[in-house]
């Protein structure tokens, strides 16, 4: 059963450098649209730049440079760090692209059209770093943003008001009629916590600032940098822009996003996409926080962690291993250098590395280099366990729980490592006994090769290679219902490559 896989990111915010919280994210979304892929989803991963706002006029004025020039050097940092961090993005959108400044208008124009929209005055307290007006009460302190604990300002204007009041029963009903439709189901809770309190009217556009896409009716207003920020979604499949482009992608949409924007997302935003009268989208799934020492990674916190060099020093696959592995998408976790290390050499150095350095070096001293063919299944001790192993990777990656799918992928490669101890085919002649060993060693080998493809991309590769399969591990389809994930796909004969340790250890 192959489908369509829309995956997103929450477009990252210009005034910041890419940490590893925004890594995070990023790579959770690639593995899971790199698994579509290789499902034989037809998948489309869209990540990007939010780059308007009054946050960003003033980090360009706090750096001396032009807002032009600050959004572009910024942006650039992001590309290079999902570069760096080998995602598989299928494009990344500025906000401040022509295309997605004519869907904004064509989006809001619709929900203008269709009698959403008015025009009041707004006062209240607003937090220049959430760009967020906040009541009364929701203020901490001495008139503090209950996020950033920094003083907040007194705004007065005039603004187009969206009717979001209008909207608490439609919501409801479809959350009602789409019970799966946000991951984790708590945070689901929390979205229908906030529409049952009552939702209030939302002011949508600025008339303080000239930084963000103008109002097509009203000269002076730009639309508030939230709402020209969800857009993106409809800007990266071409809402208002190709009919036919946009209908094949959307409502199939997976937003990925942190737990703190699920108002914005899981309220605001479906009820912005009803109120245009399209589908909202088809599943959130909501990501918990990256704690350093307890605390949430982010610039004021001073506590950022950079991925590029971080990466760098140990590896991207090692970060990527340890973000996917260690950290269920929903919960949060504590990140550590430590942990990294600790969890790069028992996963990547001790069990997968080992294994293949040690079928490798066994093949070419007993079997003459040449890989002898997988057992039948009823003759395998490994066979079941791999069967096990495939069905609950491909269950848990289909449910967004990547953690699950390696913690059963690595259930097999320590499964063929203790067969290769208990028969210690180095110890024997050459022979049937040895052959079957290391015939079902090479096949966990080339299944493990394609169930950690999403996550270690080139050392799959390599795996592969040195197995001396044709193809990639990775190819479309794959995992898929006519994919190479049943037992017995190796079929000896190749020349199998010892090479250099794939993972050598680490010391912390
Ligand atoms: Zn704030």
């Amino acid at each position: 059963m192959t489908g369509r896989y829309y995956q997103t990111t929450p477009i990252y915010y210009v005034n910041d450098a890419p940490h590893v919280g925004t890594a995070y994210a990023t790579v959770m979304a690639d593995v899971l649209a790199r698994w579509h892929r290789l499902v034989g989803d037809e998948t489309f991963y869209l990540t990007g730049t939010d780059e308007h706002g009054l946050k960003i006029l003033r980090a360009a004025e706090l750096n001396g440079v032009s807002v032009a020039e600050w959004t572009d050097r910024t942006s650039a940092r992001f590309v290079e760090a999902w570069k760096a961090l080998e995602i598989s993005n299928d494009d990344f959108l500025r906000t401040t692209e022509p295309r997605h400044y004519e869907t904004v208008q064509k989006f809001m124009q619709a929900i203008y059209d269709n009698g959403y929209l008015y025009k009041g005055t707004y006062e209240g307290w607003y937090c220049v770093s959430c760009e967020v007006y906040y009541g009364q009460e929701e203020l901490i302190g001495e008139n503090l943003c209950p996020l950033h604990e920094r003083p907040v300002e007194w705004f007065v204007e005039e603004n187009w008001f969206f009717a979001l009041s209008r909207f608490e029963e439609r919501l409801l009903d479809f959350y009602e009629q789409h019970k799966d439709a946000i991951y984790p189901e708590a945070r689901g809770n929390e979205a229908l916590g906030i529409i049952r309190s009552g939702l209030r009217d939302i002011s949508i556009t600025r008339t303080s600032i000239d930084w963000g896409v103008p109002v097509p009716w009203d000269d002076g207003h730009v639309f508030y940098v939230w709402y020209d920020a969800l857009v993106n979604y409809l800007s990266g499949i071409d809402y208002g822009r190709d009919e036919a482009r946009f209908e094949k992608w959307w409502p199939a949409v997976h937003h990925l996003l942190a737990k703190d924007i699920v108002r914005f997302h899981c309220v605001w935003w479906p009820a912005m996409c009803m109120a245009a009268g399209i589908d909202p989208p088809r599943r959130w799934l909501i990501t918990g926080y990256l704690l350093i020492g307890g605390k949430k990674m982010g610039k004021t916190a001073f506590n950022q962690v950079d991925p590029v060099e971080l990466a760098s020093d140990v590896g991207v696959e090692g970060l990527r291993h340890y973000l996917v592995r260690d950290f269920p998408l929903g919960n949060d976790g504590e990140f550590t250098y430590e942990n990294l290390i600790e969890r790069y050499n028992a996963d990547l150095a001790n069990n997968l590395g080992n294994l293949l350095a040690r079928v490798a070096t066994v093949v070419g001293s007993k079997c003459a280099g040449t890989g002898p063919p997988t057992q039948a299944r009823e003759d395998s001790k490994l066979a079941a366990v791999a069967e096990e192993a495939v069905a609950a990777a491909a269950e848990a990656w289909a449910s967004f729980a990547p953690h699950e799918a390696l913690e059963a992928t690595w259930r097999l490669i320590r499964a063929a490592n203790a067969e290769l101890e208990a028969v210690a085919p180095w110890k024997l002649e050459p022979g049937p006994a040895v052959d079957a060993v290391l015939g079902d060693a090479l096949e966990v080998l080339r299944l493990v090769a394609v169930l950690v493809s999403p996550v270690l991309i080139r050392s799959a590769g390599v795996i592969w290679h040195r197995l001396g399969i044709g193809g990639s591990p990775d190819a479309p389809g794959n995992a898929g219902p006519d994919g190479v994930l049943a037992w017995g796909g190796y079929k000896g004969g190749t020349k199998v490559v010892k090479g250099e340790p794939l993972f050598p250890r680490r010391s912390t």
